[in-house]
């Protein structure tokens, strides 16, 4: 048996790439199915203009796509309700048993001792340019634990993070069931730390934590501000670093530019190697994709491949998104999807580039460099501002696609000319001036998060 809400979420998934984004969202929200009775789909809707614009233009899709499903339902009846009402009236009457075509999910289960979840190993990690450096640290840690010491590895979101740092805890678990391993994210030791506090057990919590071989703490941004956990870090790492013990960290930004984080932190994660990954680029991206198939015993053609690899900006929790509802959809029809479905099935499944404004973009530059973003607009010609002002344009351009002129308007009326050659300038710097490429990818990572 499986409930309606579910039954419904796949016919959305569905009926998503059929009908346009807008269309969508206007028609489809707050609509769920209210119950199945012989054969019949009563769906609540929340008023009557949808009521009526559903039963005039969407009825047919929404049959089929139901139907592709459940053999079984024969009509649908569209009715104004609310989910609160329709769960009082729910109540009284029988529940559903239509039958589920779903496969059931893998079992996974995670190992309350150290917390890793078996998933994530380096059989299903692919390796490319974007991320190999801190592989190569990765496994020279696993050879010879405290060649690194901490190990940090930082990147934007959905770039294999958490999936790396889990994948040397397995490892060296399966090699060694002796060593003691424990994964943790900040967020959850924060909270640890604040039930022992609350319980009176802080030495308890210390033990605990101190009796590990490899440490291993994800997204340590979540420490910013948090001055307690911050310090109870700071004992706990001198005391694992003191005995040669391991520690493995990862956050979504380089430890210098996250906000809140004591200097004697960002000190001792500098004492190790500090590491990023960046976005796969397009043949890596084809990697990871085939990586999916396998392990989802699926094919896709070539065609689908390189168009999704090219057009998924480089987020592989996004890719994995993307293959997944891929495969939902094609068990749905049984059949494979044309590149049109597809291409469709990408613009409803991605989220646009946010709209940024402009001022956005130069305060958070400005406030990047520690200057008043005022300056940016100003005629200054003060240096560290000119190179502001010229970052601001670079980022501008390559980032969000806007034309030299109005760059140059925006920003206090400059001539494009001045706009040119600042880009220009700022991309020639870009190859010789590492500092100055670390910088950009710190004020992307900012802008897009
Ligand atoms: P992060 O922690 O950086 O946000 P995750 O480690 O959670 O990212 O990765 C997001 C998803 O992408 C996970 O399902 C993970 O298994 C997958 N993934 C990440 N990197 C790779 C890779 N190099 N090869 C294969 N799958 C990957
Ligand atoms: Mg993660």
């Amino acid at each position: 048996m499986i409930d309606t809400e579910k039954i419904w979420l796949s016919s959305l998934a569905a009926l998503e790439i059929e009908v346009s984004k807008a269309n969508f969202t206007t028609w489809f929200k707050n609509t769920f199915i209210i119950r199945e009775e012989a054969g019949t789909i009563y769906l609540g809707v929340p008023n009557e203009f949808v009521r009526e614009w559903l039963t005039n233009k969407y009825h047919k899709n929404i049959l089929r796509v139901l139907r592709d499903l459940y053999p079984s339902v024969r009509c649908v009846e569209y009715v104004v309700s609310t989910k609160e009402e329709a769960s009082a009236i729910q109540q009284r009457l029988p529940s559903i048993h239509l039958q589920s075509r779903e496969l059931p999910l893998p079992h996974i289960t995670i190992d309350k001792r150290d917390n890793l979840n078996p998933r994530y190993t380096f059989d299903s990690f692919v390796i490319g340019p974007f991320n190999e450096l801190a592989y190569s640290a990765a496994q020279a840690i696993i050879k010879q634990l405290g060649t690194y010491n901490p190990l940090f590895i930082y990147g934007g979101t959905g770039l294999g993070k958490t999936h790396l740092i889990q994948a040397v805890g397995n490892t060296l678990k399966n090699q060694n069931s002796e060593m003691r391993i424990f994964y943790t994210s900040a967020e959850k030791f924060s909270n640890d730390l604040v039930t022992s506090i609350q319980n009176n057990r802080l030495s308890q919590f210390k033990d605990r934590y101190r009796k590990y071989d490899l440490f291993i703490m994800d997204d340590i941004q979540f420490l910013s501000g948090k001055d307690k956990t911050q310090e109870e870090l700071f004992h706990l790492f001198n005391i694992l670093h003191d005995k040669g013990r391991q520690i493995l960290f990862s956050s979504d930004k380089h430890p210098n530019y996250i906000i809140g984080l004591e200097d004697r932190l960002k000190s001792r994660f500098s004492a190790g190697m500090i590491i990023d990954v960046y976005k796969p680029e397009y043949e890596s991206k084809v990697a990871i994709l085939q990586q999916k198939m396998n392990e989802n015993n699926f094919t896709i053609s070539p065609d689908v491949i390189e168009y999704i690899a090219s057009s998924v900006e480089g987020n592989i929790r996004e890719l994995e998104g993307i293959l997944n509802s891929l495969i939902m959809q094609t068990q749905l029809r049984k059949r494979p999807l044309s590149l049109q479905e597809v291409k469709n099935l990408i613009k409803n499944n991605i989220k646009p580039k946010k709209n940024v404004a402009i001022r956005d973009i130069v305060k958070i530059i400005a406030n990047f460099y520690n200057l008043d973003d005022q300056m940016i607009y100003e005629k200054t010609r003060r240096k560290e501002i000119v190179r502001s002002r010229q970052i601001v344009m670079f980022i501008l351009r390559e980032d969000y696609n806007i034309s030299y002129p109005l760059i140059g308007r925006e920003l206090g009326g400059k001539d494009h000319t001045t706009v040119i050659h600042s880009c220009l300038k700022i991309k020639d710097e870009l190859h010789k001036d590492s500092v100055l490429s670390q910088e950009l990818d710190q004020i992307r990572s900012i802008l897009n998060t």
